[in-house]
C-alpha cells in the first residue's frame, strides 16, 4: 500500500559511503519532507530514486514495480516525476511553448492516443489547463527567461505535472526566494500536489511544518527519525542534532 518504498538503499562514491542503509515508505497522497544538514545525502537519495544514480545496493519499489537501475525517462513514465531545478526550462520559448513541449515529450510515445487532427487542439487544451493550475495564464506569451525566479518555479511545476505523476520529488524548491515568494510557492505546491504523493527537501522549517504530513530526518546518510511534524519538533535527538539552534531560539 506504499506508492514508494526504499529498502536498504546504499550508495558509495569511491571509498565513502554517502547513503548508509535507507528505508523509507511513502503512502499514496502523503506529503513527506526530508530534512537534514547540508551534505547529509538528501539530493543523492533523490538521484537514486529518480534513476539519475544507481545504488550500490538496496531496492527502490514504485507503484508495485522494482525500478532499481531503470533509466530516468522510464521511471518518469511510470508516474514518478522530479523537478529539474529550472535547467529544464527553455528561456527563449514562451511559457505556453514550454508547457506544450513538456506535454509533447510525455505523449511522444502515445501519438495514436490523439488522432492527428485532434492532437493540436488536445495539446492546446491540456496546456491551458496546466497554465491555469499554476496561475500563469496572464504570462502565457511571456518568454520563460524573462520571468521572475518564482514564476519560473511555477512554470517548472507545470512542466512536472505534464506527465500527471502519482508522486513528485522536489529538491529545495524555495531556495533563493523571498519570504513572500516562499509562501506563494508553498501554497501552489500544496494545491498542485493534492492527491499525489510528495517528497520534498526543504530547509525552511516553517514551510516543512506547514506542508508535510510526516518528516524524515537524514543525517550522514541515515534516517535518524521519522514522524509527524509534532513528533519531530519534540524529538530530543533531532533537536540536538539538527534543530538545536532553532529550538533554542
Ligand atoms: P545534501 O543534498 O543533503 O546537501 P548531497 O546528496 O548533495 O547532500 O551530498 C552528500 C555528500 O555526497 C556530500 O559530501 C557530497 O560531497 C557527496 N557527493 C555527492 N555527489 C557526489 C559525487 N558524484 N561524487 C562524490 N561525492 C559526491
Ligand atoms: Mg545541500
Ligand atoms: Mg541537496
Amino acid at each position: 500500500d506504499s506508492i514508494l518504498s526504499l529498502r536498504g538503499l546504499r550508495k558509495s562514491f569511491g571509498a565513502t559511503e554517502i547513503i548508509r542503509g535507507v528505508d523509507l515508505e511513502l503512502r499514496p497522497g502523503e506529503r513527506r519532507a526530508l530534512i537534514g544538514p547540508n551534505g547529509a545525502g538528501k539530493s543523492t537519495l533523490f538521484h537514486l530514486v529518480s534513476g539519475n544514480l544507481a545504488p550500490t545496493s538496496g531496492e527502490v519499489i514504485f507503484d508495485g514495480q522494482r525500478i532499481t537501475g531503470w533509466a530516468p525517462q522510464r521511471i518518469n513514465r511510470l508516474g514518478l516525476a522530479r523537478s529539474f531545478q529550472i535547467t529544464n526550462i527553455f528561456p527563449k520559448l514562451t511559457v505556453f511553448e514550454n508547457i506544450r513541449l513538456a506535454l509533447m515529450r510525455h505523449h511522444e510515445r502515445q501519438y495514436t492516443f490523439w488522432r492527428v487532427i485532434d492532437r493540436l487542439a488536445g495539446l492546446r487544451a491540456a496546456t491551458e489547463t496546466l497554465l491555469e493550475k499554476v496561475r500563469l495564464q496572464a504570462q502565457a506569451q511571456t518568454l520563460a527567461g524573462e520571468m521572475s525566479y518564482s514564476e519560473q518555479r511555477s512554470l517548472e511545476l507545470a512542466m512536472t505535472l505534464a506527465s500527471d505523476p502519482k508522486a513528485i520529488l522536489l529538491d529545495e524548491p524555495m531556495a533563493g526566494m523571498s519570504s513572500e515568494e516562499t509562501h506563494y510557492t508553498m501554497e501552489l505546491i500544496r494545491e498542485v500536489t493534492a492527491g499525489r504523493a510528495l517528497l520534498i527537501v526543504e530547509h525552511d522549517m516553517d514551510v516543512v511544518f506547514a506542508l508535510a504530513d510526516r518528516i524524515s530526518v537524514l543525517v550522514y546518510g541515515e534516517v535518524v527519525a521519522t514522524g509527524t511534524p509534532e513528533q519531530i519538533r519534540n524529538h530530543q535527538g533531532v533537536r540536538e542534532a539538527y534543530l538545536g539552534e532553532e529550538a533554542a531560539a
